[in-house]
C-alpha cells in the first residue's frame, strides 16, 4: 500500500475513468465505484475491487468525479454511501464541478463525522485528463491540501490552492463561464464569416494568432468542430450546470452579469434543443440552423495541443 493508502474512486466517466487511470499507472491502491456497470467494466475487468455503491469498497481517500453535488452528495452521505459502510474514510476530495454552497455544506457535515474535505475542480478536458496535465483548483484548509497534493499531483500538472472550502467550485464555475462565452462566439464568428465567404480553417488559424486566441479557437474548434465529429468529450449538460452556478454566484454577490445571464440562457436553449447528454461542440449545429446554412465539411485548420 502507498503512502496515501487505498483510494476509492467514485465515478469513472469521461474524465474520472482516464483520472482513474493515472492513479492506477501511479501505483496507487484503487477501489472503483460507478453507477453503471459498463463504466465499471474496464475496471473489474483489470481485477479491481468495483460496486456500483460505495459502502460497500475500502479506500481512506474517496475521490468523487460526478455530474453535480447532489450525485456526490447521495456517494456520500446516502443510504449506500461512502460514510455508512464499514470503512475508515480520512478524507473526500470532491474533483466534479460542484456548488460553492452545497459543498461547504457537506465539509460541515463531514466534519462532524471526522473526515476532512477538499473541493478541487479540474480544467483541461479528457485529452489532458489522459495525460495528468488537468489544472486544479483547490478550496480547503491549507493543511489538508498539503497532506493530500501528492495524490492531486499524480492527475494534475497545475495545482492552486485558491482559498477555503467552495472556492475551487466558485474559481471552476467562472472558468466555464468564460471558457463557453468564448466558445458560442467564435461558432457565431466562424458561421458568420463562412456566409461571408471566409475559409474556417483560414478564420481559425489567424484568430487563434490574434487577439481572438482561446482554447476554443486552440483546441476545441480545430479538434472536434471543423471536422464535424463533435466529440470534444463534454456534455452541453454539464455546461449548462456550470453556467448556472456561475449565474447563481453572480446574483449571491450582487453583481449584474448580463452576458452570463445571456450566455447561461443560450447553454440552456443548446442542452434542451439538442439534448443533455449532446457534445458542447455540436452546438455550432444550432447556429448554423438558424442561419440555414452549414460550415464546408472537411475544413480542419492545426490542433497545437494534439500530440
Ligand atoms: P460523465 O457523465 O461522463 O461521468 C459521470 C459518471 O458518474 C458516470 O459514469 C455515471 O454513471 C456516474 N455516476 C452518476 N451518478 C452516480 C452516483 N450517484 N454514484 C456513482 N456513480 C455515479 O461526466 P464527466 O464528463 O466525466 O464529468 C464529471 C464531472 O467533471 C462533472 O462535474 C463535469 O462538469 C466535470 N468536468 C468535465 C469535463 C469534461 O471535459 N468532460 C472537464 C472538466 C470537468
Amino acid at each position: 500500500m502507498s503512502e496515501t493508502g487505498k483510494v476509492l474512486f467514485i465515478g469513472v466517466g469521461r474524465m474520472g475513468n482516464p483520472m482513474a487511470r493515472r492513479l492506477l499507472a501511479a501505483g496507487l491502491s484503487l477501489a472503483v465505484c460507478d453507477l453503471s456497470e459498463q463504466a465499471l467494466e474496464p475496471f473489474r475487468r483489470q481485477g479491481l475491487s468495483v460496486a456500483r455503491f460505495p459502502a460497500e469498497l475500502a479506500g481512506e481517500a474517496v475521490i468523487t468525479m460526478l455530474p453535480t453535488d447532489a450525485e456526490v452528495r447521495e456517494a456520500v452521505l446516502g443510504e449506500r454511501g461512502a460514510l455508512s459502510g464499514p470503512h475508515r474514510r480520512a478524507v473526500l476530495i470532491d474533483m466534479s464541478s460542484s456548488a460553492p454552497g452545497p459543498t461547504r455544506q457537506l465539509g460541515q457535515e463531514l466534519a462532524r463525522a471526522g473526515v476532512a474535505m477538499l473541493d478541487a475542480p479540474v480544467s483541461g478536458g479528457v485529452s489532458r485528463a489522459q495525460t495528468g496535465e488537468l489544472t486544479t483548483m483547490v478550496g480547503g484548509s491549507g493543511e489538508v491540501f498539503e497532506r493530500w497534493r501528492p495524490l492531486l499531483a499524480h492527475m494534475c500538472a497545475t495545482i492552486r490552492q485558491v482559498g477555503a472550502l467552495g472556492a475551487g467550485d466558485a474559481m471552476k464555475a467562472l472558468n466555464n463561464y468564460l471558457s463557453a462565452a468564448a466558445f458560442w462566439a467564435s461558432c457565431e464568428a466562424l458561421v458568420i464569416g463562412a456566409r461571408a465567404g471566409l475559409d474556417p480553417a483560414v478564420m481559425v488559424d489567424v484568430w487563434k494568432t490574434g487577439t481572438a486566441r482561446s482554447h476554443a479557437l486552440e483546441v476545441k474548434i480545430p479538434r472536434a468542430v471543423l471536422p464535424r465529429t463533435f466529440d470534444y468529450g463534454f456534455s452541453l449538460g454539464l455546461m449548462a450546470k456550470d453556467l448556472g452556478i456561475a449565474a447563481r454566484l453572480a446574483r449571491s454577490c450582487d453583481v449584474p452579469a448580463p452576458l452570463l445571464a445571456a450566455t447561461e440562457g443560450h447553454l440552456l436553449h443548446a442542452r434542451d434543443a439538442l439534448g443533455p447528454q449532446a457534445d458542447l461542440t455540436s452546438l455550432i449545429t444550432l447556429i448554423e440552423r438558424w442561419a440555414g446554412f452549414e460550415l464546408p465539411a472537411g475544413a480542419c485548420a492545426s490542433d497545437k495541443e494534439e500530440k
